[in-house]
Formats: C-alpha cells, structure tokens, sequence
C-alpha cells in the first residue's frame, strides 16, 4: 500500500466554529463535504480532542467559513495550531452570530455555511457530524483557497505545480540555491528561502539565517530556535 496516494486527494480550508453557553470556538478544517442537496447536508470530520469537537457535541450546531486564497498563514495557525483551551480564539478576530446562534468567522471567509447536527459518525479519532444545513450565502467572490494551494503555496513546498505562484517567484542565483529550507518542529511549515515570509514582510531570497531574532513560525507563532534544516 502506498499511502502517498492520499496526497493526491483535493480538500478545501475552513473555519468550523461552534458554541457552548456563551464560550465560542474555532478551528481550521479541510474535511467538509456536501452529501445530499435535498435537504442540503454537509459533513464535517472533526479530531475529537478539539474543544471545537465537544462544543458541536454539546449544542448540535455548527458554521462553516471558507476561507480565500489570501488568507494569512498567521491567522490560520491561530486557529489551526493552538488550542482554544488555553487561548480565546475569537479574541482577536471578527465575526458575528448566525441565525442559528453559532458563531461565524467572516474575516478571510468568502462564503459561509450554518448547519444543525442531524447524525454522527464514531471514526476512531475522529467524529464525522453530519448537518442539515439552515443557513449559507456568499461573502465576496475572492477565490477559495485549497488544501493543496495552502501546502505548495502557503507553505512553500513544491511550488513547481503553482504556475501563477512561479511566475512571481524571483530568478535564484546560486546563491539562493544553497539556502537551506527549515522546518518548524511544532507545526511542520517549512521556510523556504525562495519564498520568504510575505506576510509578515520577509522578502523571497532571504535566507533562515538572516531572518530578524524575533521572526516566529507564521503558523503557529514558534520562535527560530524551534526550526531544523530539511
Ligand atoms: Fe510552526
């Protein structure tokens, strides 16, 4: 069996928010699914550690928010790599309460998706929630991003396959060729020098080296020590 064949399957990026008492809480997910169009349902698999999991357990209620093609690495390890235990997620970003009482992520959310919980699914580590859907509509017409899109892009691997990516990509010099590519140890985004950190103002061609002491993993906010070359 070669597993890498499930690289190949394609997957979008979303924010699943749920509600518990007046506590909100969100989380990045690529796996949402639409299943049926009459009635219109989707499925979402959820990691049951997630606070996210138990607050869609407990109120049967969930938002889905699609995120755009120029969303932030920044914002999605803010959703995606910490926990909404220790921090309050919808803090620092916007959103307002849908018709069914979830909370709705709007910031980077080009269309979005309210659904009450209909079945469930026990999957070992996982729970897949199947929702009816009460509620959807358009935000912007700013394309969806990707799973494969946030990988090769966002997270500098293989941009060979992203042909609008390439041409943006400066002319390497030898140089550049021997900068190294580093890992975050805590998230596994991979700083490719070739790429830089464009959203938070690293310029492509800088080298991990001379990145400023205070740079931090865009993902998931890890310091320069928690990254190795690959
Ligand atoms: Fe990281």
């Amino acid at each position: 069996m070669n597993k890498s064949a499930l690289h190949k399957l394609s997957y979008g990026l979303y924010v699943i928010s749920s509600i518990s008492g007046s506590k909100l809480n969100g989380q990045i997910a690529n796996t949402v699914f639409q299943i049926t169009s009459e009635p219109a349902t989707i499925a979402v698999s959820i990691n049951k550690q997630n606070l996210t999991h138990d607050f869609i357990k407990e109120s049967g209620k969930f938002s889905v928010s699609m995120l755009s093609v120029s969303t932030p690495m920044e914002f999605i390890g803010r959703l995606g790599f910490k926990c909404g235990r220790e921090i309050d997620k919808f803090e620092s970003l916007n959103y307002r309460i849908g018709e069914t009482g979830v909370p709705v992520v709007t910031d980077h959310c080009v269309a979005f998706i309210e659904a009450g919980v209909i079945g469930e699914l026990d999957c070992g580590t996982h729970r897949i929630f199947l929702g009816e859907i009460k509620n959807c509509d358009i935000i912007n017409d700013e394309e969806p991003m990707t799973y494969a899109y946030y990988h090769t892009v966002k997270g500098g691997k293989s941009p060979k396959t992203a042909p609008t990516y390439q041409a943006q990509e400066p002319k390497a010099n030898k140089q550049d060729d021997k900068a190294k590519r580093y890992t975050c140890s805590v998230c596994g985004y991979v700083y490719d020098p070739e790429i830089g950190d464009p959203d938070n103002g690293i310029k492509p061609g800088t080298k991990f080296e001379d990145l400023p002491d205070d740079w931090v993993c865009p993902v998931c906010g890890a310091d320069k020590s928690s990254f190795s070359p690959e």
